[in-house]
């Protein structure tokens, strides 16, 4: 099928805070060589808060739904980044084309052609995915730090104006000398406000919405950012909002929005 008519039913907007339960790291590309910066900074904005980048948060959010739907099978998995030569640096993740796919639906399908891992030896079939393409129905803002979240307590405890730095050490297991390296992180207790937008198109009713929320809920009992197997971004979603707007509203017909609000994830039914 090369087109398929869609329209957009409406719109989910869905707005929560963030709560760091341990300290987060979500570090930049290129280690910090300002003088007096620490060697494993974390991403600033201009005015040199740290925050959350829409795109790590869409990444995680849809890593843990491709395990969560087992779409990580051959066939299944494609290379977003391949190089023949320095393989180390390629990134495998899952892409496919089937329209009522959970993950692609939601995240968003590249059209054109796709490397798709066909062997446990890594071959690779090229498979052109453009008679699939559908919108990517969720938006992912950056999520801006609160401010009001920073006690003066911990704001006594911070190295930097946001942040602590951390000392890491790996041991010599023969000398048993250490390596201290510094990790930059967002203390534990500190607030992001994020918020999302699902795209409603054609039937998909909740489908998607409810796919987010499950996605949120899985990356609570998993973490945000790097160090994660150390202890790092354990995350909570709190004072959840839920705010639907049909198509009419757009066009100026109505002013009706569906509202919901929740404390936390856990009192979220499935909505049908
Ligand atoms: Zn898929």
């Amino acid at each position: 099928m090369l087109f398929k008519e869609i329209s957009l039913k409406g719109k989910y907007l869905i707005e929560a805070k963030i709560e760091l339960k341990t300290g987060l790291h979500i570090g930049t590309a290129g280690n910090s060589l300002e003088i007096g910066g620490v060697d494993n900074s974390v991403i600033k904005d201009a005015f040199g808060r740290p925050y959350i980048p829409g795109s790590s948060l869409k990444g995680k959010l849809r890593s843990l739904t491709e395990f969560h739907h087992d779409k990580l099978s051959l066939g299944n998995v494609i290379y977003s980044v391949y190089n023949e030569v320095k393989s180390e640096n390629n990134i495998r993740m899952h892409m496919c084309r089937d329209e009522n796919c959970p993950v692609c639906g939601l995240f968003g399908r590249n059209h054109g052609e796709h490397k798709v891992i066909i062997d446990n030896d890594g071959k690779i079939k090229p498979e052109d995915f453009s008679d699939g393409i559908q919108p990517t129905r969720l938006i992912v803002r950056d999520a801006i730090l609160d401010e009001d979240s920073i006690s003066d307590e911990m704001r006594d405890n911070m190295d930097l104006d946001y942040t602590e730095v951390k000392f890491e050490n790996n041991l010599d297991r023969i000398t048993s000398a250490a390596n201290p390296r510094q990790t930059e992180r967002v203390p534990a207790g500190a607030r992001f406000k994020c918020s999302f937008v699902v795209n409603v198109y054609n039937d998909d009713g909740n489908k998607y919405l409810n796919e987010l929320i499950t996605a949120l809920r899985l990356l609570e009992d998993d973490y945000l950012g790097g160090q994660g197997s150390r202890g790092y971004g354990q995350v909570k979603f709190k004072d959840i909002k839920i705010c639907y707007r049909d198509a009419d509203y757009y066009k100026g017909n109505n002013q009706d929005e569906r509202k919901y609000e929740y404390k936390e994830l856990g009192e979220i039914k499935k909505l049908g």
